[in-house]
Order: C-alpha cells, then structure tokens, then sequence
C-alpha cells in the first residue's frame, strides 16, 4: 500500500488529528479472551469508569479543545450509563463500539445487525443525540459488513486497518472516492481508516494501540509527524485499559498476545500528554466534525470551482493508495 498524498497541504488551515477511543474494560479484549469468555464477563471488577475519566481530565488539561470520538461498547453503556453521559457532556462525539465486541466478519449477519443496532440504540437513549459513528472490533470489517453498518443508519465507519499482517483486521475493495482521508462508500456514509506509516513501499501500523506502547515516544512522534506532512491528518485510537497498569494480570506463560496487552502500560498517559503536547499547533476534531469539514469543504469549492485542498481530493488514485496492501513487519 502507498498512502499517496497528492495530498500535500496548501491551505492555511492546521493539520488534523482525530483521537479516537475504544471503550472497553481489560477482560474484553480478543487477545484475552481464552481466560475471559463474554459469559463470565460479569465476574470481574469494571475499572474502564475510572479509565476513562482518565483520558477525559488529560483532554481537559489542555488549554486549547481536544475533541475526540468515543467508540462505546454496548456491554459497558448498559453498566456505566454515567460514564456516556459524562463523555458527552464534556463534549466529545459518542460513537459505537458494538455491543457484544465479538468478531463482526465471523457473526451471523442477522446476529450482527441486532449487535449494530442495539449498541446504536442504547447510545442514543443515553445521550439523547444521533450516533452516527461505529468501530468493530479488532477492525473486523468487510464489504458486507460496511453495508450493514450503513443499513442501520450510521454515517461513517473507522474501522479500516490497512496493515496487512494481522489477520483480524479486514479487507474492503477500492474504489472509492477519496476526500481527505475520507472514502466516500454510499450516500451519506464514509470510512475512515486508521492512519499508517508508508516507508520503502512497506505499510508499518502506525495508528496506536500496542504500536504506540512498543514505539519510542521521539520515533513514533516523528511518523505522526511524517504522516500529517503528507497527507494533513492524523487517526489514532487507544484504549482506557492502556492507561491502566494495575489491571489485573493474567497468570499465565506470557504469549505474545499477552506480552503485548501489558507493554509499557505505566507510561501510556505520559506518552499520549506528549503526543498531545507535541502537536498541540493541531486542529484536534472528533470523526463526525471532520467529515462535516472535508462535505462542507467540498461542496463550497465545488460551488467556486476553486482549485483542491488538502481537504479535497477526490481522486481515484489517492483511494486506490489507501485501500492497496503490502506486506510488512511483524506485529510486535
Ligand atoms: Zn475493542
């Protein structure tokens, strides 16, 4: 994959980054899931409230607004409705992490359309605002799926992951027009791929998680650095239980699954203030407000028939850039 940046920036306006949660708790992750089977979920201590109100105060801790995007998981909003609510309140985009956090491309479509649209539903009762965000889990999409996420009335996905090496992340066909970072898959509904590194012809994931914990602070700011000169927009994603090195620990011969659940977990806050800090000149948007930016933006200079922004590319090859694989390292 080439991440092709016809898309070099020649506005005035600031590079974008989209910070983007996934509101789970420590046992739901897939990496775990041998010790912790979804029906003995319940057993075990919720510590994501704590978490995430974590994230919340670092946001706040900044002078300027950092806006971000919450992908909630429908298990978590019917236990802790306070938490979606605060998330809300302190204005950020609540989206939709699913309910179940089960495998979308493996679930019986009409089991998935019931977990697509009961975690949407909760959501919305909660907040009293449309949910027009979703993100699966382990970025388990395919082009059934998206039509699915469509079908239930979503306006974007963020699901796409075009690191090739890990076969939990899905594969979606390319030919969408591309504006910003946006692929344009119907009417109304655009995906928004996770943000990697392209080095020598090679995709390195770039876009947070484990990578972010594994990566030197200096390194990994210097490919967000890299990535926002080429293309003027950053998507990054973590987790509040990556915030959190007093999880309890699985007591087991360490896989590599398990090394990389528990990588660095004391200095995630620190490294994520850093991020923040070092590009603070950024414009920090939630998924929502930037696609309204790149529609408004389009729609405006298609009026003035004015020449494209980096925020307006809808160029065939850009999408095919995005979308194309390659193979790479291996994930740490
Ligand atoms: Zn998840």
């Amino acid at each position: 994959m080439h991440q092709k940046s016809a898309a070099k920036p020649t506005t005035q306006s600031p590079p974008t980054i989209l910070l983007t949660i996934d509101v789970e708790d420590w046992f739901q992750v897939e990496n775990l899931r041998p010790w912790f089977p979804p029906d003995h979920w319940h057993e075990h201590p919720l510590r994501v409230e704590t978490n995430t109100h974590c994230l919340l105060d670092l946001f706040d801790s900044f002078k300027k607004p950092i806006r971000a995007t919450f992908f909630i998981l429908g298990w978590i909003a019917q236990r802790c409705p306070q938490l979606v609510q605060a998330i809300h309140n302190r204005g950020h985009e609540v989206a939709s992490h699913g309910n179940s956090h089960l495998l979308c491309n493996q679930m019986a479509p009409a089991d998935l359309l019931e977990d697509l649209c009961t975690s949407k539903q909760r959501l919305e009762a909660l907040t009293g605002q449309p949910v027009y965000g979703y993100r699966a889990p382990n970025f388990s999409i395919d082009d059934n799926v998206l039509q699915m996420i469509h079908q239930c009335g979503y306006r974007y996905d963020a699901s796409y992951n075009s690191f090739a090496m890990n076969h939990r992340y899905g594969r979606i066909s390319n030919n969408h027009k591309q504006t910003g970072m946006a692929l344009q898959l119907g009417e109304q509904f655009h995906e928004l791929p996770i943000s990697n590194l392209q080095l020598a012809g090679k995709t390195i994931p770039w876009g947070g998680g484990g990578y972010f914990r594994l990566l030197p602070p200096p390194l990994f700011n210097a490919g967000v650095r890299h990535i926002l000169q080429k293309t003027g927009v950053y998507h990054f994603y973590i987790h509040p239980w990556e915030l959190d090195p007093d999880q309890p620990k699985v007591q087991t011969k360490p896989t590599l699954n398990t090394w990389r659940h528990y990588l660095n977990l004391h200095q995630t806050q620190t490294r994520l203030h850093h991020l923040i800090t070092r590009f603070k000149h950024c414009r920090f948007q939630t998924c929502t407000q930037y696609i309204e930016t790149i529609t408004t933006t389009t729609t405006t200079t298609n009026n003035n028939q004015q020449q494209p922004t980096h925020n307006q590319q809808p160029t065939t090859h850009n999408t095919v850039g995005w979308i194309k694989r390659s193979g790479s390292t291996n994930t740490p």
